[in-house]
């Protein structure tokens, strides 16, 4: 048993240093919380052999390298778990016996993770993930950077809240597109997606990735009498809080309610993995107090895996839009989640080869975020005699070499006139947020691209009625309406074009912002690398890839047939106020601010049209500093940068 106990501690240890550190767990939260009960049985039963490092001491994370340590004033928990029903009523019983008239207030146990927010006078000063609970990392830059964060709220008192951010389902699913298309690792669901987004050092790229918070507690002392009064205080002060609670002194009715939730959880648009059932009165909960890690006064129910044994027919692999190519099980079909499953991603090459997944292996699938079925491990004892899969080498679709980059975890068909890339790319063309061609899916793509009507998107503008009408199954009225949605997209703003061209990493807001910038399309294409990465929200990555696409011959030959063909290059939407006083400045903000807060000064800062950074570098024009400014102004007045005060940003 004792080998067991270390075993099992150095796993759960490893475990755990995937998923808080890394933010990239290798098993599911079911595989782990199952080693974690076993873990915390064989404890119970030969506590002598309980290790110092054991995961049921303390409260997960660690801190990154690059942010700041941030001491918690109140520290934070986990919470005790429970997985079945009896065990609810076994913490009911326990609280019944202390307070027989205790009410229960259960909320959704929303799958992201925990933050805590400060306030002075309303403001906000610090946002910090848990770490281990008593220390963890200020991502207060990063957070200012969720929408739903108020920075400033409608009553002027000090306050440290505590809630859980999180991603919502669709931008888990485009952020996990776009990392496929880019043979990035994916990740593996929405919660690591939200802490890989929040613990990273790019705060614009947190701005992009739509995150969303619950807050849920009062962490400094409250004046208020129960949890549901903090909810609500919560909610007046213009936190978001969620709306979904269920409030009884009957375990009956909370056990009701848990059931409810869990058939609809599927409709939310955000992942929940269980129902937190509190104890209701604050006063209550203070006597109940706290274990190592936990509350006494609160436990989680965790809803079921969604886990099932599935056996691998075949493997399908496809070609996707920017080359990579992707492999698909066929598996004999399994119920899961309310659906039946008959197909689960593989991710990769990469993926396959580590968890070593072969043809009619019988494997385990899950709903990975919920949403896209995958294949989590093999099942071993059930394995036979079954051969490593055959990787393709050849492109399925054009039968070019394929090529495994260094770098990335995908096979890749570089041929950019492998028929899947060009059809996949034209349908990218005619998407709702690119050109927005009604009627050009990937069927009628299909039908233009063997009638040898399409090669590339400037071929679209040429297709006539009787082009149409000679291909299987089209019909004059549908044929007109796609000429007149052709036609109409001519007129777009070029940001939509850009954006239709598919250019690696270069997606809508990267084209707006780009074409903000130079207003048209020829222009940018004559930009230098230089100029294109110092755009703010833009950057190193994006610049390269747009110079590389540019510098191609074919490309310029194909904007000058768009060109021809009437299609609009210019951009069309907001221009950006050149006039501006500070437009195209680089502004830093130091020191404290007298009479405008740091947001307010920031703001006004940006409607100047300054891009106001946080950092003192050469590239910086300008430093306002307000007093007891430290090192920024230092460091200012070292470069010799012009240096300015709040009275001076008024003024202005
Ligand atoms: P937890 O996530 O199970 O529960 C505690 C957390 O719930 C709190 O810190 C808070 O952030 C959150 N929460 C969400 N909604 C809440 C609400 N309404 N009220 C109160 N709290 C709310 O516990 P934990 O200690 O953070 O993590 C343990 C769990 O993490 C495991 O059970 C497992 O599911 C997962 N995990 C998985 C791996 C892996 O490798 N897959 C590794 C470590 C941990």
């Amino acid at each position: 048993m004792e080998k067991r106990i270390k075993e099992l501690t150095a796993l759960l240890n490893r475990y755990r240093h995937e998923y808080y550190t890394n933010d990239n767990p290798s098993v599911s939260d079911a595989e782990y919380d199952r080693l974690y009960q076993e873990l915390v049985h064989l404890e119970a039963s030969y506590p002598e052999w309980v290790q110092k490092d054991s995961p049921t001491q303390a409260v997960g994370g660690q801190i990154l390298k690059g942010f700041e340590k941030y001491q918690h004033p109140y520290p934070l928990y986990s919470l005790q778990d429970a997985f079945s029903h009896e065990e609810l009523l076994a913490f009911d019983r326990r609280i019944k016996t202390e307070f027989p008239n205790a009410t229960y207030v259960a909320e959704l146990k929303i799958d992201g993770l925990s933050i805590s927010l400060s306030y002075e006078q309303g403001k906000l000063v610090t946002g910090a993930t848990r770490g281990d609970g008593s220390v963890g990392e200020n991502i207060t830059e990063n957070l200012k950077q969720v929408k739903d964060i108020p920075r400033q709220l409608n009553k002027p008192i000090d306050i440290t809240v505590r809630g859980e951010a999180y991603m919502p389902r669709h931008s888990f699913m485009l952020i996990n597109q776009e990392r496929h298309e880019n043979g990035e690792t994916e990740f593996a669901n929405p919660r690591n997606a939200a802490a890989g987004t929040l613990r990273q050092l790019d705060t614009s790229v947190v701005a992009k990735r739509q995150l969303g918070t619950f807050l849920y507690q009062e962490a400094s002392p409250s004046q208020a009498s129960s949890q549901t009064a903090v909810l609500e205080k919560l909610h007046e002060l213009g936190f978001s809080v969620n709306p979904t609670r269920q409030a009884s002194g009957d375990m009956a009715v909370i056990w009701n309610f848990i059931q409810t939730i869990e058939t609809e959880r599927e409709q939310l648009s955000y992942e929940i993995d269980g129902i937190v059932v509190k104890v209701d009165s604050l006063a209550m909960q203070e006597e109940l107090g706290f274990t190592v890690k936990a509350p006494r006064w609160a436990i989680a129910y965790k809803f079921p895996a969604e886990e099932k044994e599935a056996k691998i027919l075949s493997v399908d692999w496809t070609v996707g839009r920017t080359g990579v190519v992707t492999p698909t099980a066929n598996l004999s079909p399994v119920q899961l989640a309310g659906t039946t499953v008959s197909r689960a991603t593989l991710h990769n090459v990469d993926y396959i080869a580590e968890k070593d997944i072969r043809l009619g292996d019988t494997v385990v699938v899950y709903k990975a975020g919920d949403i896209i079925p995958a294949v989590l491990r093999v099942v071993a004892d059930k394995r036979s005699h079954q051969e490593p899969l055959v990787i393709p080498t050849l492109c399925p679709s054009c039968h070019s070499e394929l090529v495994h980059l260094e770098e990335e975890v995908a096979l890749r068909c570089i041929n950019p006139l492998c028929p899947s890339l060009v059809k996949r790319g034209l349908e990218h063309f005619a998407s709702r947020n690119a050109m927005n061609i009604a009627g050009l899916g990937p069927a009628m793509v299909d039908k233009l691209f063997a009638a040898n009507l399409i090669q590339d998107v400037a071929d679209i503008y040429h297709i006539t009625q009787a082009d149409l009408l000679a291909l299987d199954g089209v019909q004059e009225k549908s044929a007109d309406k796609l000429l007149a949605a052709i036609a109409a997209s001519k007129a777009n703003s070029a940001d939509k074009l850009l954006f239709g061209l598919g250019i690696r990493h270069v997606g809508a807001k990267a084209s707006r912002l780009l074409l903000e910038e130079f207003e048209t399309l020829p222009h940018l294409m004559q930009a230098k690398r230089e100029t294109i990465a110092a755009i703010n929200g833009l950057g190193s990555v994006i610049a390269d890839s747009l110079v590389r696409y540019f510098a191609k011959e074919e490309v310029h030959l194909l904007v000058n047939e768009l060109r021809v063909a009437g299609v609009n290059l210019d951009y069309l939407g907001k221009k950006l106020d050149k006039t501006a006083q500070l437009f195209g400045m680089t502004v830093v903000l130091t020191g404290k601010l007298e009479q405008l807060t740091r947001i307010e000064a920031k703001d006004k800062l940006e409607a100047l049209g300054a891009k106001v950074t946080s950092s003192v570098s050469k590239k910086t024009d300008l430093v306002i500093a307000g007093s007891d400014a430290g090192s920024k102004l230092d460091k200012a007045l070292k470069l010799g940068i012009e240096i300015q005060d709040e009275d001076w940003l008024r003024q202005l």
